[in-house]
């Protein structure tokens, strides 16, 4: 029987949920570029509930054990002992978020001679690596959209509680019992009148930017594609020739470009250092695109002011991990694009892909990052090959 392996991540500490704090979520049918929500036959969990986790089961079961396959659901992804590269070897799909990814390396794909498919619950599937499972004629698809706006919301929230230092303040409410209204306002500005910019400016740097104009402040971005010069003048946009001129000009920079190699490392020391003293990043796109190393040295150094967001690497990472510790930070673990909301989105896509696996039938251009042995749909438009393979 086809099996199907699936890495989530793990339930809560006191268990999976028997209630929850809201009864329904908002219905979207459709995001703002007019691209419908997933079109699954059927779901097999209500709308709201927890499924990105181990008893959650994104919804699965019922549907794939029915129609003959064997489902696997696992938390343990890491190291050779682990339930993932056990099963690897005759497992003809993988399924993983990338809040919990299954790194699958090219030694990985190499020892999955029966992998077919690997579906990224979410959106970014830089935990793959794509040469290797073109190579291979492995088909990657992820649901794009599903949590673009989460994502975008999310940073939003952490460019304010940066700027306003919401979280040392609630540290001295909570913490220390304490009402130190100096303590709290010795770092806190309003946004107002600041520059803030992205770079990049697919679906979350616009939602974004169109978010954030509300506020009073400067828009600038940076993107390898420039917008559309109405959207650019409705949101009274500043375009950048170059991650430089962006980064030296704004006071706030939120990352929402993919990881590929073209952005590992891109704010390096170097380029933190091209940015006025006293600026801020928020990184909801992935760790890797900031040094790890540079954005404590310039938090300890007080040329940035703050740094937020949710993407690391490793993830887990460590329980040292600098980023835990270091100052001015408002990290959260990998969540922005996990709220009930979104899972509810993903679950339907990753459902609505497998049942076009299943019938044979063509999944959506705009689901695709890998077919065919190339980089496809989205995949085409979003990453570019290793340096080593690049043609
Ligand atoms: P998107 O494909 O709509 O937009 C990405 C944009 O980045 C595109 O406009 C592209 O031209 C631009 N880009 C690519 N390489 C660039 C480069 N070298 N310099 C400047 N711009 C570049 O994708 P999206 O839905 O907006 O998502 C962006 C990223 O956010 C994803 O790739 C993923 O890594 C991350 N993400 C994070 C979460 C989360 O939960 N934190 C959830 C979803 C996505």
């Amino acid at each position: 029987m086809p099996k199907i392996v699936c890495v989530l991540f793990d339930d809560p500490e006191q268990g999976y949920p028997t209630t929850y704090a809201r009864d329904e979520i908002p219905t979207i049918t459709r995001y703002p570029d007019g691209q419908t929500t997933p079109t699954p036959n059927e779901i097999g969990f209500s709308p709201g509930e927890l499924l990105g986790s181990v008893s959650g089961e994104l919804g699965l079961r019922g549907f794939l054990e029915s129609a003959g396959h064997t489902l696997v659901v696992t938390s343990d992804k890491d190291g050779a002992n682990s339930v993932l590269e056990r099963e690897l070897p005759d497992a003809e799909v993988v399924i993983s978020q990338p809040f919990w990814p299954a790194y699958l390396t090219r030694e990985r794909i190499e020892k999955a001679r029966n992998l077919k498919l690997v579906i990224t619950a979410g959106v970014g599937s830089d935990h793959i690596d794509l040469d290797a499972a073109s190579a291979h004629d492995i088909t990657v698809a992820e649901i794009t959209y599903s949590n673009s706006l989460s994502v975008a919301e999310h940073a939003v929230m952490q460019i304010l509680a940066l700027v306003r230092n919401y979280l040392p303040a609630h540290r001295w409410v909570t913490d220390e019992r304490g009402w130190n209204v100096a303590d709290s306002v010795e770092r806190a500005y309003d946004v107002e009148g600041m520059a803030v910019g992205t770079l990049g400016a697919g679906r979350i740097g616009v939602a974004t930017l169109r978010r954030m104009q509300p506020f009073g402040v400067q828009l600038h971005y940076h993107d390898k594609q420039r917008l559309p010069t109405e959207l650019e003048q409705e949101l009274g946009l500043t375009f950048h020739q170059s991650p430089e001129s962006l980064a030296a000009s704004v006071d706030v920079v939120s990352i929402h470009a993919p990881l590929h190699p073209e952005t590992e490392g891109l704010f390096n020391d170097d380029l933190i250092g091209k940015m006025k003293r006293g600026a801020y990043i928020v990184n909801t796109a992935r760790g890797r695109i900031c040094d790890r190393d540079a954005v404590v040295r310039a938090l300890e150094s007080g040329h940035l002011a703050g740094y937020a967001g949710d993407v690391w690497y490793p993830q887990p990472p460590e329980a040292d991990h600098p980023w835990r510790d270091m100052p001015h930070h408002g990290m959260t673990p990998h969540v922005s694009g996990a709220t009930l909301s979104a899972q509810a989105r993903y679950a339907a896509g990753t459902r609505e892909i497998l049942e076009h696996w299943l019938e044979g039938t063509e999944i959506r251009d705009e689901y695709l990052i890998v077919d065919k042995g190339e980089l496809a749909g989205v995949g085409a438009q979003s990453y570019t090959r290793s340096r080593a393979d690049r043609r």
